[in-house]
């Protein structure tokens, strides 16, 4: 049998249920695997080991007592680190939480554990979920296994990178603008949000609410489907999360039923996505995949998103509509969301002399909260301020109905988008901290789906020339994910194109 590193989630699982590796062995091979690639690639902030191996017994023992095994019996996974668990730290890769302990396990991380995953640690993130390249950590850059010297995405780039270097058979992340999809196309993997509201948020430490998803992030899409199936249902304790049925995802993969199944699926191509500012080979990318689905009998349609498209002005300032409101909106809400963190309600305290609450409240924040985070509450703040509500939040809330009414049309014309994850591939690490808006830009086709509501997928179709990873990007209406998912398989089985490996696993 291959390495069990190699394994998908699935087949892993299968593997499992059989008797053919056991549980601890599994968790055994990606603790050692962790051991030697973690300190080169920083994926993990935290690694459980004793209690992982502890779990693995537990379901070791379960299996051979013929009790029934919960579907994703003995799978070691990652957990952002934005995502409580009543074991370990929960620290949002910021120094505010940097002794935080959540004391519950959010809803889904109890989902997890009730299917008899094990999990593994905690991964590195941009502080707050604020980023496009992890870079924004208080506890170090995660380096993109492809080439450790550019990025792997963000914010949930350390789930990203440890999928992609098989430091766990597959991890959860969360994507307020991308931050699941970015990270995923970055690091040669599959990323998936899901319509906002199929997934619990109760546990998940705020940052945009209005925004902010859990999906997993994974080898293949059949993992994201066997995921998101654990993950997704209602929640009383989320009053956002929606109270529907959860499709059987996998089983749709392979036998698709109802209404979607009979007709002819056709593949909306979005007019203004496909600009100069982008990458060739993204773009060349996305031609080859145009081919792959026409080729697999799908009708290819064009649509227009008018107020998600990228405008470049006189002097070469590229700007887009999405991303002016996803800015607007994110930073308005990430203000109020974090003014909790004050040094008395949650995690650190200032250590300095203070004379009294104000001074605490703001000694405390300027130590905690990096530049990044700052910066955001600064801007929310702003937009939120009498005078200014109209003009700028107001607005935003606004131009996201019109977003939204976009891709509702987009929708009459076609069952699902495609088009590029992002504009470019992982970049150099340091090429844009400091320019905030260049790395905004990194978002242009990711923060739509966030802004509307819908379900998006990252999928990996081939390497560069310099050999990073190039990805597509699906997106479906509002709980359709089974669409979705079943788009992204169709792919990866006509297309031939496998999982993806990086070298540095090849020689590990
Ligand atoms: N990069 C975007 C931001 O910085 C998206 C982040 C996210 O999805 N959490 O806000």
């Amino acid at each position: 049998m291959s390495k069990i590193i190699e394994l998908s989630a699935l087949e892993l699982r299968d593997a499992i249920a059989t008797g053919e590796v056991s549980a601890t062995e599994a968790t055994r091979s990606y603790l050692d695997a962790i051991e030697s690639l973690n300190p080169k690639i920083c994926a993990y902030n935290q690694v459980f080991t004793e209690e992982a191996l502890q779990r693995a017994e537990q379901i070791d023992k379960k299996r051979s007592a013929g009790e029934q095994l919960g579907s994703l019996a003995g799978l070691p996974l990652a957990i952002k680190d934005n995502i409580c668990t009543s074991f370990g730290l929960t620290t949002c890769s910021s120094r505010i939480l940097d002794n935080f302990r959540s004391p519950y396990d959010a809803t889904v991380v109890e989902k997890l554990i009730e299917a008899d995953a094990i999990i593994l640690g905690k991964t590195n993130m941009d502080e707050f979920a604020m980023g496009s390249s992890t870079e924004n950590s208080a506890f170090g850059i995660t380096r993109n296994p492809w080439d450790t010297s550019r990025v792997p995405g963000g914010s949930s780039g350390g789930s990203a990178a440890a999928v992609a270097a098989r430091l766990c058979a597959a991890a959860i992340g969360s994507d307020t603008g991308g931050s699941i999809r970015q990270p995923a196309a970055f690091c040669g993997v599959v990323g998936l949000k899901p319509t906002y509201g199929r997934v619990s948020r109760y546990g998940l430490v705020a940052y945009g609410s209005s925004l902010d998803q859990i999906g997993p992030i994974t080898r293949d899409a059949k993992d994201a489907a066997l995921l998101l199936g654990v993950i997704a249902g209602h929640d009383k304790r989320d009053s956002t999360s929606v109270d529907r049925p959860v499709p059987e995802y996998l089983a749709y993969l392979d036998k698709p039923t109802g209404e979607g199944a009979k007709r002819k699926l056709r593949i909306g191509i979005v007019k203004e996505f496909q600009h100069d500012s982008i990458d060739p080979e993204v773009l060349d990318a996305l031609k080859k995949a145009i081919g792959v689905f026409s080729k697999a009998g799908m009708e290819i349609v064009e649509v227009s998103l008018a107020h998600s498209g990228i405008d470049i002005d006189s002097a070469g300032r590229i700007s887009s509509y999405a991303i002016a409101c996803y800015y607007l909106i994110a930073t308005a809400e990430a203000s109020s969301n974090l003014a909790r963190y004050d040094g008395v309600h949650y995690g650190r305290r200032t250590s300095q002399k203070v004379n009294d609450i104000i001074e605490l409240y703001s000694k405390t924040r300027a130590e905690g909260f990096g530049d990044e985070v700052k910066r955001r509450i600064m801007l929310g703040t702003y937009a939120l301020s009498a005078g200014y509500y109209d003009a700028y939040y107001l607005k935003a809330l606004k131009v996201r109905r019109l977003i939204k009414n976009d891709f509702d049309s987009a929708f009459q014309k076609c069952d699902v988008l495609l088009c590029p994850t992002a504009p470019e591939l992982a970049f150099p690490i340091g090429q844009k901290t400091d320019d905030p808006v260049k790395m905004y830009l990194s978002d242009v086709f990711t923060i739509g789906a966030n802004l509307a509501g819908i379900p998006g997928i990252s999928i990996p179709v081939g390497l560069s020339k310099s050999n990073l990873p190039l990805a597509i990007q699906l997106l479906a209406n509002v709980f359709d994910e089974q669409t979705l998912l079943y788009t992204a398989r169709l792919f990866e089985q006509t297309s031939g194109i496998g999982r993806l490996k990086p070298e540095m696993i090849k020689d590990a």
